[in-house]
């Protein structure tokens, strides 16, 4: 079988798989009304919050562009952190759609800074929202959230966050942290096809929600949530999206989510140790590396490319490049969901046949 190595999307269990065989109901009718509620339900644990949590059929994309265009009005004043990838297309996002944005970017590979946020939010008292990415799956980052949500706060701004790739695999206590729009997607941790956005929306949310002027039609909270109260949702779900996701939580909240957590750290140290054991180097910032993506630097010698293939073809393991800016300069391994520890070590004993041929003879 193919060890799918990627951050998303990740593989699925079996019984995961088994549920999206099963024959369609009436989105309308009384068996989705159940499986709705109940799968509301489990995702407030994982989300740790009791807030709404709206189910959306979309990428995670269609779920930030949601958080978005639900809690601002064009001419809003945004700080938009970014520290890869996925931050600026956040930023791109609300730019789009007419905010004042005041761009925070960090050197890729490192994570936000909180003081800076802090400065930022001081320079400029007419900030409304602040965006935030947990984990930056481009840089393997995961920011301290701990310390960032707090600060947030203390301004009284609206915190929204992309924590696509984090979520049920990194600890975020989204309401002890006051996280107000948490997005994630439903191919990153949660073991399940691509499909679903989920989003949590807190009390303040609604509020900026209640003003918000920005354009929406697909993407509506309000009508999210009056059909939700009827166990449906406003247009046609990915239904056996819904079915996978409802068995999936199940495991999740079987295994426990500290275990699942535990789990994400153990497999991301023997990523790292693996890494460091073939005489590579890590891309990310050590204080803050990702317990769900790790990326390599692809030393100068290495066609990373190249390495790719072999991996793949050779070794049935498919690994991540680099994105954007680190195309050629990095690869990634995926490591959330559905993972353990003899993944990490059928991609390292394949990296040792496969990196001579690839260019690199060792550190
Ligand atoms: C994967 C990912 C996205 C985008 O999700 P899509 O489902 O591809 O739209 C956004 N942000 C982060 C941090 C991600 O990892």
């Amino acid at each position: 079988m193919t060890n799918l190595r990627i951050p998303g999307p990740t593989p699925v269990p079996d019984e995961v798989l088994k549920a999206m065989a099963m024959q369609m109901i009436n989105h309308r009718g009384p068996e989705f009304k159940e499986l709705m509620n109940d799968v509301t339900a489990k995702l407030k644990t994982v989300f740790q919050t009791k807030n709404d949590v709206l189910t959306l059929t979309a990428a995670g994309t269609g779920g930030l562009e949601a958080a978005i265009v639900n809690t601002l009005s064009p001419g809003d004043k945004v700080l938009a952190t970014s520290i890869g990838v996925f931050g600026d297309r956040f930023t791109k996002i609300a730019q789009t759609y007419g905010a004042d944005v005041t761009p925070l970017t960090f050197e890729w590979g490192k994570a936000a800074d909180a003081d800076a946020i802090r400065k930022a939010l001081q320079a400029d008292p007419k900030i409304k929202a602040v965006l935030v990415t947990q984990n930056e799956t481009s840089t393997g980052v995961t920011n301290d959230m701990a310390a960032i949500c707090p600060v947030v706060k203390e301004f009284d701004k609206l915190l929204l966050v992309d924590a696509i790739s984090g979520l049920g695999a990194i600890d975020l206590p989204v309401d002890k942290w006051h996280c107000d729009v948490t997005v994630t997607g439903s191919q990153k941790a949660w073991m399940v096809p691509p499909g679903l956005t989920m989003v949590s929306v807190s009390e303040e949310a609604w509020k900026a929600h209640a003003e918000a002027k920005m354009p929406r039609f697909y993407f509506d909270f309000s009508k999210a949530k009056s059909y939700l109260e009827k166990g449906q949702t406003p247009w046609t779900p990915a239904v056996s999206i819904v079915f996978a996701l409802n068995v999936a939580l199940d495991m999740i909240l079987k295994e426990g989510l500290a275990n699942v957590f535990a789990r994400h750290i153990r497999v991301a140290k023997a990523a790292r140790d693996g890494i460091k054991s073939l005489g590579l180097s890590l891309f990310a910032d050590e204080r803050y590396v990702s317990e769900t993506v790790t990326p390599v630097v692809a030393p100068d010698r290495l066609d990373v490319k190249a390495l790719l293939k072999i991996l793949r073809e050779e070794h049935q393991v498919v690994l991540a490049g680099g994105q954007q800016d680190l195309s050629g300069k990095i690869f990634r391994i995926g490591h959330l969901g559905w993972v353990n520890e003899k993944d990490i070590a059928g991609v390292i004993s394949a990296l040792k046949v496969a990196l001579p041929q690839a260019g690199f003879a060792g550190g």
